[in-house]
């Protein structure tokens, strides 16, 4: 059967159709009700509460009424059964509507019951007209909605009429199944066209709700499956570098030079790099841990195996202020060492440049720092064997794939801050294996964080003085107004004139989005080395800025940030053994959502409790800026709601995967064909395959 076959479709309502997506008669079928009404108990008038709850009744019509005048004129329809009388009351559309009607007839009326003094009313409720006691059982029963548009309403394809076409497709198609038979039996799913049926022409609650699973199973099931089929041909395709050898540097540094102990999380995550690099394959794994959590060191240690083989390392970061800060920090590190650090950033020198290509090329420069200008083309390595890339919330999936097909296809370690709840980040991320770093180092102190209106900005002021004192530093962040950094600027630039006057015993400092990277850099290596004591900031600070010895962390109109950027700037401070203060300064008008945001972070300084938080807020989509995080839509699925479905569908689609990788066999022919186009689709969109 075709789209065409069905009764009532005009060339209009074709057109219509294809704009909501509907091209073809297994498009209607998958076009999904919004929701249901439930008509199946037919209540007796008697029994009506009129508490706003929805019913249906059933009874003869009494009077038919026109009230009121002008603009206020509307239609009563009074109907009785045996038991008590009810009114339909329509405020628009009476004079049409009242023709349906004649006095004595049996109608049904179904909608929302409300209580107006002595009557109770139904306003604009559906109306039946019953003929006998088929009617009754045809119209009390489960109704779908299908979800309206504009094209839709413009030509009258009423939900009404969809529901008609589907149970007419249904009549004559019969969609086959394609899902493998024990994975269906197995979480006992409804087969394929009987699911078409409970979702369009549902027979109780039960049997929609049932039906649902089985479609997001669905969903979810060839999601895994395009995913797992990505993972398994990259690493088919590409043995990694061998890192067989953890001799000179890392031990050295890891015996010699490091500071600190490391905590269980880095040892853990270490251990896991370890084993991906001595596997032969290419690794390709995530490290997510909490602002301070201290990913960068662990990364190090990824640097260092790769130098002990003999291979180049390049260490990525979305700033040119991250690349910096973390160039120094390597330099510090690993100074002893006498290793070779290449900063490689946007606007250096021609001949600069020129000498860190070709010491590059050369594979003099054995780390490579800078900011994603690293994979571009026309830097050529010697001998890469790892890429990191630092803060991965900020780069896209398809130019992580890039880097994994590079020359060499080296290791690829990737980090996040973004603390994604973990089914999710699976979701996001599922082409890479996870090691989280759980807990912050021993001997931090938890920041304290208070919310203050704008008029307590004195108070606030003598606050950060005391602590300046005492020898901390303090950021002052203003927010991004707009899109525009000029916007931006004008809010950060007045507050430095200001803080500038009020600390005038204290070196102010400005850093923002628009100063050349010179700049930029030097203010930054006068606030680590505390020449600096008040570095006023626009938001570029935001994202992995690390001196110890700050303490304070004002933010500006606070209201007007995400709760992950609130706790990724409060993240700055806490670093080191200074108990660190977080004020978030509020405007006077702030939206419930804000307010909600505000409390939050006084309330937890767990990341992963506020990405939560967030998430729900936000949605996935915003969470993490769908476009970038080449974070799936689903349709049906909700990967919140839907965890646990999501991890049952990713256990199978590697079975299936591991059993049948090219699906080849006979049973999974089915599946092949839905699964390739599929799958293309999604190749094309994360650039891979
Ligand atoms: P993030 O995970 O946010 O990138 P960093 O790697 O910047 O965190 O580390 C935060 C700070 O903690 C740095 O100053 C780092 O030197 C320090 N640090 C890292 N690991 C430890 C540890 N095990 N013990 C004490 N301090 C540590
Ligand atoms: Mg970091």
């Amino acid at each position: 059967m075709k789209l065409i076959d069905l009764p009532n479709l005009s060339t209009k309502r074709i057109k219509a159709l294809s704009e909501s997506g509907i091209n073809s008669i297994l498009d209607l079928l998958n076009f999904f009700p919004r929701r249901y009404l439930d008509r199946s108990t037919v209540l007796s008038i008697r029994d009506v509460k009129g508490q706003g709850e929805e019913v249906t009744v059933v009874g003869r019509v009494k009077k038919i009424l026109q009230q009121g005048y002008g603009r206020k004129k509307r239609l009563e329809v009074i109907i009785q059964d045996d038991t008590a009388s009810l009114k339909g009351v329509w405020f628009k559309g009476g004079h049409y509507i009242k023709k349906q009607f004649s006095e004595g007839q049996m109608v049904a009326f179904f909608g929302t019951a409300k209580k107006y003094g002595r009557y109770i009313s139904i306003a604009h409720p559906e109306v039946n007209k019953i003929g006998d006691q088929s009617d009754i059982a045809d119209f009390s029963r489960i109704v779908p909605i299908y979800p309206g548009n504009k094209a839709l309403s413009k030509t009258h394809t009423t939900s009404k009429l969809i529901h008609r076409w589907q149970k007419i497709v249904l009549k004559h198609e019969k969609p086959p199944e394609f899902l493998p038979d024990t994975v269906r039996k197995d979480y006992d799913l409804p087969l394929r066209h009987k699911a078409y049926r409970m979702i369009h022409l549902p027979e109780s609650d039960s049997e929609y709700k049932k039906a649902f699973q089985r479609f997001k199973f669905e969903e979810l099931f060839l999601f895994e499956l395009s995913v797992a089929k990505t993972k398994n041909s990259i690493i088919e395709k590409h043995q990694g570098p061998l890192f067989e050898d953890l001799g000179n540097y890392t031990q050295r540094f890891f015996n010699q030079h490091l500071p600190f102990e490391l905590t269980d999380g880095q040892k853990s995550s270490l251990s896991d790099i370890k084993k991906d690099v001595r596997s032969g394959k290419q690794m390709n794994r995530l490290i997510q841990g909490d602002v301070g959590s201290g990913k960068t060191i662990v990364a190090i240690g990824a640097v260092l195996m790769a130098l002990d083989n003999g291979f180049q390392a390049a260490f990525m970061a979305p700033t040119e202020i991250l690349a910096e800060q973390h160039y120094h920090t390597l330099s510090t590190f690993l100074e002893p060492l006498d290793i070779n650090i290449r900063l490689l950033v946007g606007n250096q020198k021609n001949s600069l440049r020129t000498d860190i290509l070709t010491d590059i090329a050369g594979g003099n420069a054995q780390v490579v720092v800078g900011t994603h200008a690293v994979i571009q083309d026309e830097v050529t390595f010697n001998k890469l064997g790892l890429a990191v890339i630092d803060e991965q919330h900020r780069f896209g999936v398809k130019q992580r794939a890039e880097i994994l097909q590079k020359g060499s296809h080296p290791h690829v370690l990737v980090m996040s801050a973004t603390p994604i709840p973990r089914s999710l980040a699976m979701t996001i991320y599922s082409d890479l294996d996870i090691s989280v770093i759980k807990g912050l180092p021993g001997g931090r102190k938890p920041v304290k964080t208070a919310v203050r209106p704008q008029k307590k900005h004195d108070e606030i002021y003598n606050f950060v003085e005391q602590e300046l004192e005492d020898g901390g530093q303090a950021y002052v962040v203003y927010p991004l107004v707009e899109e525009s950094e000029k916007v931006d600027l004008k809010d950060a630039t007045a507050g430095y004139k200001k803080l500038k006057k009020r600390f005038s015993g204290y070196n102010v400092g400005l850093l923002h989005g628009q100063m050349s990277s010179e700049d930029k850099e030097a203010v930054m290596q006068q606030f680590i080395a505390n020449e600096i004591q008040v570095l006023v900031s626009t938001t570029v600070i935001e994202v992995g800025v690390d001196v110890p010895n700050a303490s304070i962390m004002i933010v500006e109109h606070a209201e007007r940030f995400g709760l992950s950027q609130l706790h990724q700037l409060r993240g700055r401070i806490g670093r080191g053994q200074r108990q660190s203060y977080c004020v978030l300064i509020h405007g006077q008008k702030v939206s419930k959502e804000g307010r909600f945001r505000l409390k939050k972070m006084v309330q937890t300084n767990d990341g992963f409790e506020i990405a939560e938080a967030d998430l729900e807020l936000r949605g996935p989509g915003d969470f993490l800026g769908t476009k970038q995080s080449g974070l799936p839509e689903f349709k049906v699925a909700d990967i919140i709601e839907d965890q646990w479905i999501l991890e049952q569908a990713k256990t199978e689609a590697w079975r299936l995967i591991n059993s049948d990788p090219d699906l080849q066999n006979n049973e999974n022919q089915e599946l092949r064909e839905v699964f390739i186009p599929y799958y293309k689709e999604k190749s094309r969109f994360y650039g891979m395959g």
